[in-house]
């Protein structure tokens, strides 16, 4: 089986970045998995020799609103169909209300979850990671989406598990 990786975060940490970054921009042909429905962007990646397939969950574009809602669809679905979730946090802007939200539904699901502190490019990382790890998780992996910094070791930590 191909393992299935959802991005999820609230809007602008960097999502579709990784996205593209993971993918090279190749769309999944979503037909030729299982399981999978059309409703959200799917792509094919690969780690080494190792074949995945990310879903990035752009559908997220609601105000502080409808954040809620959204939630509780897309990305929901999206956590269903995979086998791992990388929830993305941007550290430029810190640990919002939206991500504890979303930290608060992760802590109880039984899938892996792996927590990525994304924009650690031009902060303080000490300073970005303690206000992370405050939402009580074992390690948070800082990436740079946007020139692939982090992304690799992220990546090693994901496949010891498939
Ligand atoms: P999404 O809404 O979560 O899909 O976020 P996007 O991938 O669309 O990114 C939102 C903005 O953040 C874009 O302007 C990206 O170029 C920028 N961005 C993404 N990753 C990084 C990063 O690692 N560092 C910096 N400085 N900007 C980033
Ligand atoms: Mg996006």
């Amino acid at each position: 089986m191909v393992p299935v990786i959802a991005l999820v975060g609230r809007p602008n940490v960097g999502k579709s970045t990784l996205f593209n970054r993971l993918t090279k921009t190749r769309d999944a042909l979503v037909a030729n998995f299982p399981g999978l429905t059309r409703d959200r962007k799917y792509g094919e990646a690969k780690f080494d020799s190792r074949h995945f397939i990310v879903i990035d969950t752009g559908g997220i574009t609601g105000d502080e609103e409808g954040l809620d809602a959204e939630m509780a669809g897309q990305s929901m679905q999206a956590i269903d169909e995979a086998d791992a979730v990388l929830f993305m946090l941007d550290s430029r802007a810190g640990l919002t209300a939206s991500d504890q939200l979303l930290a608060n539904h992760l802590r109880q699901i039984s899938k892996p979850v792996f927590y990525v502190a994304n924009k650690i490019d031009g902060v303080n990382p000490d300073v970005a990671m303690a206000d992370f790890y405050s939402l009580g998780v074992k390690k948070i992996h800082p990436t740079t989406a946007t020139h692939g910094k982090g992304v690799r070791q992220l990546l090693e930590d994901v496949f010891e598990l498939f």
